[in-house]
């Protein structure tokens, strides 16, 4: 059994997640990309920092072979802050969400996201039950060990941005540990199109993959591995 995993975690299922899975593809990586299945037009589309265009993809655009060896997780139907929704408006977020991707993409949908990485405690029953069994949200860790709180409220390494991350990768790549750990990316591949960061990107990816220690895997593949779910 393997002691190390890394996986990826991007949001909002956008045109750039094209280029990040041809780059994910090219060095053996796999990621979970969370999507708004009503979010999936062209009258959705927004400028990231006023410069860069963020169009969503669209049902028509071959999504199932272009996410096809990764993992598709529920976003949220419209994107909505769960922490001001109702238990009516969370219900339709994530349970909706979660029975459309499941019809679009052929399999049963575990994994989530929170729009803005946020929650409302009381109504966490609401996607525990709707068989949800892992929720990210956005804060930084910089840490590698096994997340032990719910796995709900799951809480990653750090942002693809992090000034340390070169930092961690190395730290991460040289540990020989005995216990498991886990090194967790999230984003927006949007961010890259902003100063043309692809190539930070690519370093990064270049500089974790191949190494025979370390499990390369969805979510949902490293949750399971390591039990945490
Ligand atoms: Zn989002």
């Amino acid at each position: 059994m393997l002691k190390k995993a890394l996986t990826f975690s991007y949001d909002d299922g956008v045109r750039q997640d094209i280029r990040l899975i041809e780059l994910f593809n090219k060095y053996g990586m796999k990621g979970t990309f969370n999507l708004n299945s009503g979010m999936m037009h062209p009258g959705t589309l927004w400028h990231y920092k006023d410069e860069v265009p963020v169009y969503r993809l669209e049902p028509h655009e071959n999504l199932k072979t272009l996410y096809r060896g990764h993992e598709v997780a529920v976003h949220g139907v419209d994107h909505i802050r769960l922490s001001e929704a109702s238990r009516e408006e969370t219900v339709h977020e994530v349970i909706d969400d979660k029975k459309a991707l499941s019809e679009m993409f052929g399999y049963d949908i575990c994994g989530m996201a929170y729009a803005y990485g946020a929650w409302k405690d009381e109504n966490l029953d609401i996607i525990r039950n709707a068989g949800i069994r892992y929720s990210r949200a956005v804060k930084t860790t910089h840490s590698f060990d096994l997340w032990e709180g719910d796995m709900l409220v799951y809480q990653g390494t750090c942002h693809h941005g992090d000034a340390d991350i070169f930092e961690l990768a190395k730290q991460f790549i040289e540990m020989k540990p005995d216990k498991p750990q886990l090194f967790y990316i999230w984003g927006h591949s949007y961010e890259f199109d902003y100063g043309d960061d692809w190539g930070r990107m690519e370093e990064l990816l270049k500089l974790l993959s191949g190494h025979d220690d370390i499990l390369y895997g969805t979510n949902k593949e490293v949750f399971e591995y390591f039990g945490m779910i």
